[in-house]
């Protein structure tokens, strides 16, 4: 029901439109004049602070606390100007106090013939509810998102780890080589690259078994592990092979460092139950500094073929890269 104001004096009663967004509004929903008369008020604000008797017609002021009416009074001036939140304690049938969230604004007077007010409201308790759904909805999709990037990056881990020795896989080293190989080829910085062969591991494996080989190389992983630094990229490259890339370091410097991977893995029998044996390595290193290479698989190229003069050599040994070096393939 809506208390409309006199046709006749009035130049506009067409079907209001705020009143139709009023009407459809699920919040409570109440317009007033500035006498705080109810024009209009939605069922759900008729049947929950005015059951009995009809909201429309009757006083704002004479369903809410004195704190409130203050207050109103106070915001009247504002109110007409625009929009203003506030709270509002109204009384019940039931003789309690409820509170609500209100959002008030000022309506067209084209529409009533007079100035009006529109209040729209939630009782805070609801509010509350809301609030608390939302934040639970965002820790729960806070978590979910921790757990799926947490496992992202366990996936990322698994593709880029060789399960047998926790070194970085071929594959991840390729990816990254490159990349650290084309930024150093830009800037001209130096960069060493060693390929690194156990010797004669068939016989370890002949002699002791499968088991033990796999022992020794878990082991030999962590003895050059542990021998290089955080920004070297270590890698299984295959079998009994490994591959490092060392940045920013120079060729003397990395021959220095290849003769510590060797003398780690040389220096100190490897143990596992009853069985018990030595091994070493070959070692090629090739570095930026020794050759302007086109590609890094030239470079890659170069440190096999020094590996390989290694190993004809004798073994157990480290090499460096020379132009006149054979290829393996001759
Ligand atoms: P060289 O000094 O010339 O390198 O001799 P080598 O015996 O080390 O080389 P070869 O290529 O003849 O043999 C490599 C051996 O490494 C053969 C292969 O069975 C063994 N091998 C490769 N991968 C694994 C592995 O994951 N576990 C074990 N136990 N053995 C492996
Ligand atoms: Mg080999
Ligand atoms: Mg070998």
């Amino acid at each position: 029901m809506v208390v409309m104001p006199d046709p006749q004096t009035t130049e506009s009663m067409q079907a209001p439109s705020s009143l139709e967004f009023f009407k459809n509004c699920p919040d409570y929903a109440i317009i007033f004049d500035t006498q705080w008369r109810i024009l209009y008020a939605s069922p759900s604000f008729e049947a929950r602070f005015c059951p009995e008797t009809k909201a429309e017609g009757s006083s704002l002021l004479d369903i809410l606390d004195e704190v409130s009416v203050i207050r109103i009074r106070d915001l009247q001036d504002f109110l007409l100007q625009g929009s203003r939140h506030t709270e509002l304690h109204h009384l019940t049938p039931d003789g309690k106090i409820t509170t609500l969230n209100y959002t008030f604004f000022p309506l067209s007077e084209k529409i009533f013939g007079q100035q009006v007010i529109g209040g729209i409201a939630r009782e805070r308790s609801a509010d509350l509810a809301s609030l608390l759904e939302i934040i639970n909805l965002n820790l729960e999709l806070e978590r979910k998102q921790k757990e799926l990037s947490d496992a992202n990056a366990r996936l990322e881990q698994l593709a880029a780890t060789d399960q047998m020795t926790g070194l970085y896989n071929r594959y991840y080293f390729f990816q990254v080589a490159q990349h650290i190989w084309e930024e150093y080829r830009r800037y001209k910085k130096p960069a060493t690259l060693m390929m690194l062969d156990l010797d004669n591991f068939k016989e370890v494996n002949d002699t002791f078994g499968h088991l033990l080989g796999d022992y020794v190389l878990k082991e030999t992983a962590a003895r050059l592990k542990s021998r290089t630094r955080r920004v070297d990229i270590l890698a299984r490259y295959g079998g009994e092979e490994f591959v490092l890339l060392a940045p920013n370091t120079d060729t003397e410097t990395g021959l220095v460092l290849a003769e510590r991977l060797r003398t780690a893995v040389s220096d100190g029998a490897y143990v596992q139950g009853r069985h018990r044996t030595l091994a070493s390595v070959s070692i090629g290193v090739s570095s930026t500094e020794l050759q302007d290479f086109p590609s890094f698989q030239d470079l890659l190229e170069s440190s096999d073929q020094a590996l390989y003069s290694a190993k004809r050599s004798g073994k157990n040994c480290v090499y460096e890269y020379s132009r006149g070096m054979i290829p393996r393939s001759s």
